[in-house]
């Protein structure tokens, strides 16, 4: 009898692995790009993701000064341009395509490229901006967006450096997902309070503050975590009990959650 208690207990045990590894997703950091002919933040990126089924594609958008929202990690352009005071007209005469010959995508072209993907979501960055008001306009004209292109809020989940853009987002979709990506306004226990629905931080936050995904899961919030490249990291932050990882190597975060599972 002891003995059938004790093999139960371990195939339980087992199970419960098998099942916290199983349940990290993968989160491919600007589109899966580290691909031959691929650049960040590329439609070809946003396509390898869908190809090897990510659960996120994550991207950064950007607005210029005649509002067009556009996806681009830094608030300048390769050339030095700052989108947010330049026109979309100018910034298609001025900035230089990227790394594989794409133009910057507009926001409506990512999406186009998207096309509801059933099993790739939006992982939607919102680059903080010269000013709060900027900010909010900017949070409006990507609801806007998602809007017209009928994106549900199961389909995109929202990141933000700016803690600014996240309350933004929680006014004005208050059923969209949203994740701070700093602590450096609120820590995870006034986020929640302030209704987020999980926070997205740097692996060495969370090698310092194990203690938050513990807060995070009795909340039942969503732990992600950037950007981890290295297999020995990926290992740690899945044995720490995170759900999302986000990388630049999604095959390889991929063989990893597969290998765990064994
Ligand atoms: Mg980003």
């Amino acid at each position: 009898m002891r003995t059938k208690t004790l093999i139960l207990s371990i195939m339980l045990l087992l199970a419960t692995g098998i099942a916290e590894a199983k349940k990290v997703r993968v989160v491919a950091h600007r589109g899966y790009w580290n691909t031959e002919g691929s650049a960040r933040n590329s439609i070809s990126a946003l396509n390898n993701a869908m190809a090897i089924k990510a659960y996120g594609s994550e991207f950064d958008v950007n607005i210029t000064s005649d509002g067009v929202l556009v996806v681009h990690h830094d608030a300048k352009t390769a050339n030095g341009l700052l989108i947010e005071e330049h026109t979309f007209a100018e910034l298609r005469e001025k900035a230089p395509k990227l790394k594989n010959n794409e133009l910057i995508p507009t926001l409506d072209d990512y999406l186009t490229a998207w096309n509801h993907n059933k099993k790739t979501k939006l992982v939607f960055e919102i680059k903080p901006q010269s000013s709060p008001e900027l900010e909010t306009r900017m949070v409006e004209a990507c609801l806007e967006t998602l809007r017209k292109n009928n994106v549900t809020d199961k389909e995109v989940e929202f990141i933000s450096f700016s803690y600014h853009v996240c309350k933004e987002l929680k006014r004005l979709r208050p059923t969209a997902v949203v994740m701070p990506l700093s602590t450096a306004v609120a820590e995870p226990e006034q986020m929640f309070k302030d209704g987020m629905d999980g926070f997205d931080l740097h692996y060495n936050v969370l090698r310092e503050h194990p203690e938050w995904v513990e807060l995070a899961k009795s909340q039942k919030k969503i732990v992600n975590v950037w950007t981890v490249n290295q297999e020995d990291v990926m290992r740690e932050m899945i044995a720490l009990g995170v759900d999302y990882i986000t990388t630049d190597e999604p095959v390889l975060l991929q063989k990893v959650i597969k290998n765990k599972k064994k």
